[in-house]
């Protein structure tokens, strides 16, 4: 019978402390709404399992008002639900709250958390997309080695693979908060309206200030994405656009280029290909006009 070894530290130096001492045998757990089907699938049997759940020191939530233009930061054990309910993040970081009201259903939203999402490396995983938009990093804790903050793109090495080492542990998230006439916004297609994983999902951060937009695509790549030459075609045509409308047309035909999807059991990469451009259009409607 499988009969696994748990920890729970209630501090995150301790977690780090546990994860330090036994490296690669661990296993974290957080809300366990990724995990724990695996286990009880047996498709992993980890020997010893860290529970980080009482750990609050990683539910930090500093998103707000007077992070506009600063720093936001958000720890690592924060749930979606938190992040959809909050006033500071849907006003700060409206991406973000749009994003996680559209995972699962209210009890994994309850469980699940911004760490888990991430850590996970879903290419569908829509809290992550909506964090690649806002040009987020994964600060990452080891006891041994101290902190380094990953920029998302460079976290993500494929699908369920990142660059966390044994022993490391996704402590929180942060990103510079958008200015304070930034808007942001997150389109999602699933196979159904609610309790689906992303078909195809797109993240919109417009700086009109700046004139820049940053875009991220979910599940058209072996990893979210940003949609980079989009993003160029829109900085060197936003501010002297005739036709903005005709210009956001011909940015999202430059993200469907962008995105490199694959036929898989949800949808044919050519139907991917053709929702990235529309579901990139109305993001940008939304965002720029
Ligand atoms: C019914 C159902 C519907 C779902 N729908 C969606 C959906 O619509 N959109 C979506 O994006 N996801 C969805 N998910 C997936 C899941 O809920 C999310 O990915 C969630 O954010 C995972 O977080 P968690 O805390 O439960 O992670 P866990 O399951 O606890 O962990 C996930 C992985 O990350 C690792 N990990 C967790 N936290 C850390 C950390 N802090 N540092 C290092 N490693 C860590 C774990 O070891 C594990 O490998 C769904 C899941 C279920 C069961």
């Amino acid at each position: 019978m499988y009969e696994p070894q748990w920890k729970r530290p209630t501090s995150k130096a301790e977690a780090l402390a546990v994860l330090g001492d036994v490296g690669e045998d661990a296993v974290v757990v957080a809300g366990g709404t990724d995990i724990a089907p695996l286990i009880s699938k047996c498709r992993i049997r980890p020997r010893l399992l860290v529970d980080i759940s009482r750990v609050d020191d990683l539910k930090l939530l500093n998103v707000g008002p007077g992070s506009k233009g600063g720093s936001a930061a958000i720890g690592a054990m924060v749930t979606h639900g938190a992040l959809a309910r909050d006033e500071g993040v849907s006003e700060v970081a409206h991406v973000l709250a749009a994003a996680c009201r559209t995972v699962g259903a209210p009890q994994v939203r309850a469980r699940g958390t911004i760490g888990g999402n991430v850590a996970n490396a879903s290419p569908a995983a829509d809290g992550a997309v909506a964090l690649v938009a806002l040009g987020a990093s994964a600060v990452v804790e080891s006891d041994g080695n101290g902190r380094r903050e990953v920029p998302l793109p460079e976290f993500f090495l494929g699908p369920g693979q990142t660059v966390l080492r044994p022993g490391e542990l996704v402590t929180g998230i942060t990103f510079a908060a958008p200015s304070s006439v930034a808007r942001s916004a997150y389109r999602k297609a699933g196979q159904r309206n609610a309790l689906a994983i992303a078909v195809v999902s797109v993240a919109a951060v417009h700086e009109p200030e700046a004139g820049t937009v940053r875009i991220a695509l979910g599940s058209v790549a072996p990893t979210p994405i940003r949609a980079t030459e989009a993003e160029k075609l829109f900085e060197s045509g936003w501010l002297d656009a005739s036709d903005r409308a005709e210009l956001l047309g011909a940015v999202a035909a430059a993200a469907a280029r962008d995105a490199s999807p694959i036929d898989d059991i949800r949808a044919s990469a050519w139907y991917r290909t053709v929702l990235v451009e529309v579901l990139t259009r109305r993001a940008l409607e939304e965002v720029c006009l």
